[in-house]
Protein backbone atom coordinates (compact mmCIF):
# COMPACT_ATOMS: atom_id res chain seq x y z
CA UNK A 1 0.00 0.00 0.00
CA UNK A 2 0.90 3.56 -0.72
CA UNK A 3 1.69 5.92 2.30
CA UNK A 4 -1.62 7.91 1.50
CA UNK A 5 -3.55 4.63 1.86
CA UNK A 6 -1.79 3.51 5.02
CA UNK A 7 -2.43 6.87 6.92
CA UNK A 8 -6.12 6.19 6.17
CA UNK A 9 -5.35 3.15 8.81
CA UNK A 10 -3.57 5.71 10.90
CA UNK A 11 -5.51 7.31 13.88
CA UNK A 12 -4.41 10.71 14.49
CA UNK A 13 -3.52 10.20 17.86
CA UNK A 14 -3.54 7.01 20.47
CA UNK A 15 -3.82 6.04 23.92
CA UNK A 16 -4.79 3.15 26.25
CA UNK A 17 -8.10 3.83 27.20
CA UNK A 18 -10.62 7.06 27.00
CA UNK A 19 -10.05 7.98 30.44
CA UNK A 20 -6.74 8.53 29.32
CA UNK A 21 -7.28 11.26 26.40
CA UNK A 22 -6.24 14.85 26.81
CA UNK A 23 -9.57 16.64 26.54
CA UNK A 24 -8.37 19.92 27.35
CA UNK A 25 -6.05 19.64 24.85
CA UNK A 26 -8.81 18.48 22.28
CA UNK A 27 -10.74 21.36 23.03
CA UNK A 28 -8.03 23.94 22.57
CA UNK A 29 -7.45 22.44 19.49
CA UNK A 30 -11.17 23.33 18.54
CA UNK A 31 -12.98 20.16 19.06
CA UNK A 32 -15.93 20.57 20.49
CA UNK A 33 -18.16 17.24 19.55
CA UNK A 34 -16.93 13.55 20.19
CA UNK A 35 -18.59 10.33 18.75
CA UNK A 36 -17.56 7.81 20.68
CA UNK A 37 -17.54 3.72 19.41
CA UNK A 38 -19.69 1.63 22.62
CA UNK A 39 -18.34 -1.81 22.33
CA UNK A 40 -14.63 -2.10 23.69
CA UNK A 41 -14.27 1.79 23.93
CA UNK A 42 -16.94 2.73 26.42
CA UNK A 43 -17.87 -0.91 27.65
CA UNK A 44 -17.04 -4.64 27.23
CA UNK A 45 -18.59 -6.08 23.73
CA UNK A 46 -22.21 -6.62 24.48
CA UNK A 47 -22.49 -5.33 28.11
CA UNK A 48 -26.40 -4.43 28.89
CA UNK A 49 -24.74 -1.34 31.06
CA UNK A 50 -22.06 1.03 31.53
CA UNK A 51 -20.10 1.25 34.77
CA UNK A 52 -19.82 4.11 37.31
CA UNK A 53 -16.53 5.62 35.78
CA UNK A 54 -17.16 5.58 32.78
CA UNK A 55 -21.06 7.27 33.29
CA UNK A 56 -19.11 9.64 35.02
CA UNK A 57 -16.42 10.35 32.30
CA UNK A 58 -19.11 11.23 29.92
CA UNK A 59 -21.00 13.48 32.16
CA UNK A 60 -18.22 15.34 33.23
CA UNK A 61 -17.77 15.69 29.73
CA UNK A 62 -20.78 17.49 28.69
CA UNK A 63 -19.97 19.66 32.06
CA UNK A 64 -16.89 20.83 30.17
CA UNK A 65 -19.08 21.51 27.10
CA UNK A 66 -18.41 18.88 24.72
CA UNK A 67 -20.87 17.51 23.06
CA UNK A 68 -21.76 13.65 23.00
CA UNK A 69 -22.83 11.12 20.58
CA UNK A 70 -22.67 7.09 20.15
CA UNK A 71 -21.71 5.70 16.79
CA UNK A 72 -22.03 1.87 17.01
CA UNK A 73 -22.32 -1.12 14.53
CA UNK A 74 -23.84 -3.16 16.87
CA UNK A 75 -27.64 -3.90 17.27
CA UNK A 76 -28.38 -1.84 20.35
CA UNK A 77 -32.08 -2.57 20.25
CA UNK A 78 -32.12 -5.00 22.80
CA UNK A 79 -29.57 -3.48 24.93
CA UNK A 80 -32.56 -1.09 26.95
CA UNK A 81 -29.55 -0.89 30.18
CA UNK A 82 -27.17 1.29 27.59
CA UNK A 83 -29.67 3.00 25.86
CA UNK A 84 -31.52 4.11 28.83
CA UNK A 85 -28.78 5.33 30.41
CA UNK A 86 -27.65 7.15 27.02
CA UNK A 87 -31.02 9.02 27.11
CA UNK A 88 -30.49 9.89 31.11
CA UNK A 89 -27.44 11.65 29.93
CA UNK A 90 -28.53 13.01 27.28
CA UNK A 91 -26.28 11.02 24.46
CA UNK A 92 -27.93 10.33 21.32
CA UNK A 93 -27.15 6.76 20.13
CA UNK A 94 -26.60 6.12 16.23
CA UNK A 95 -26.99 2.49 15.38
CA UNK A 96 -26.58 0.27 13.20
CA UNK A 97 -23.73 2.47 12.06
CA UNK A 98 -22.30 0.42 9.07
CA UNK A 99 -18.70 2.08 10.11
CA UNK A 100 -16.41 2.42 8.23
CA UNK A 101 -19.31 3.77 5.66
CA UNK A 102 -19.81 7.41 5.65
CA UNK A 103 -23.65 8.02 6.36
CA UNK A 104 -23.03 7.34 10.22
CA UNK A 105 -20.63 9.81 10.81
CA UNK A 106 -22.61 12.20 8.19
CA UNK A 107 -25.56 11.74 10.97
CA UNK A 108 -23.25 12.05 13.81
CA UNK A 109 -21.72 15.40 12.61
CA UNK A 110 -25.37 16.63 11.97
CA UNK A 111 -26.80 15.19 15.58
CA UNK A 112 -24.19 17.25 17.17
CA UNK A 113 -24.33 20.15 15.36
CA UNK A 114 -20.78 20.15 14.36
CA UNK A 115 -18.42 20.23 11.25
CA UNK A 116 -16.30 17.56 10.78
CA UNK A 117 -12.86 19.91 11.59
CA UNK A 118 -14.90 20.44 15.18
CA UNK A 119 -15.31 16.43 16.07
CA UNK A 120 -13.21 13.34 16.69
CA UNK A 121 -13.96 9.99 16.31
CA UNK A 122 -12.75 7.53 19.35
CA UNK A 123 -12.89 3.97 18.64
CA UNK A 124 -11.06 0.51 19.41
CA UNK A 125 -10.87 -0.36 15.83
CA UNK A 126 -8.78 0.92 12.44
CA UNK A 127 -10.96 -0.60 9.95
CA UNK A 128 -14.36 0.47 11.40
CA UNK A 129 -13.64 3.42 13.64
CA UNK A 130 -10.27 4.83 12.04
CA UNK A 131 -10.39 4.29 8.54
CA UNK A 132 -14.62 5.91 8.40
CA UNK A 133 -13.59 8.71 10.34
CA UNK A 134 -10.19 9.34 8.45
CA UNK A 135 -12.23 9.25 5.09
CA UNK A 136 -14.44 11.84 6.10
CA UNK A 137 -11.48 14.01 7.47
CA UNK A 138 -12.29 13.57 10.90
CA UNK A 139 -9.78 14.30 13.75
CA UNK A 140 -9.41 10.01 15.06
CA UNK A 141 -8.28 8.96 18.11
CA UNK A 142 -7.80 4.55 18.94
CA UNK A 143 -7.96 2.85 22.00
CA UNK A 144 -7.19 -0.19 23.46
CA UNK A 145 -10.07 -2.27 23.49
CA UNK A 146 -11.78 -3.25 26.66
CA UNK A 147 -12.03 -6.75 26.94
CA UNK A 148 -10.79 -9.95 24.62
CA UNK A 149 -14.50 -10.81 23.79
CA UNK A 150 -15.63 -9.63 20.78
CA UNK A 151 -17.73 -10.08 17.77
CA UNK A 152 -16.45 -13.49 15.97
CA UNK A 153 -15.47 -11.47 12.83
CA UNK A 154 -13.73 -8.68 14.39
CA UNK A 155 -11.72 -11.30 16.22
CA UNK A 156 -11.33 -13.44 13.61
CA UNK A 157 -10.74 -11.18 10.54
CA UNK A 158 -10.97 -7.34 11.31
CA UNK A 159 -7.90 -7.77 14.02
CA UNK A 160 -6.31 -9.74 11.64
CA UNK A 161 -6.08 -6.99 9.06
CA UNK A 162 -5.09 -4.46 12.05
CA UNK A 163 -1.97 -6.77 13.05
CA UNK A 164 -1.08 -6.52 8.96
CA UNK A 165 -1.29 -2.55 9.56
CA UNK A 166 1.13 -2.66 12.33
CA UNK A 167 -0.91 -2.42 14.92
CA UNK A 168 0.18 -3.81 18.35
CA UNK A 169 -2.58 -4.40 21.28
CA UNK A 170 -2.14 -4.84 25.06
CA UNK A 171 -4.01 -6.79 26.29
MG1 LIG B 1 -15.66 -1.14 19.15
Amino acid sequence: MCGSQLKLFSPREEGPSVFEIDYGELWREGIRGLILDLDNTLCPWRAPSLDGETEELLSSLKGKGFRLCILSNGRLDRRHGILREMEQLGIPVIFPARKPLPFGFRKALKTLGVRKGEAAVIGDQLLTDILGGNLLGIYTILVEPVSPHEHPFTRLVSRKLEKLLGRRVRR
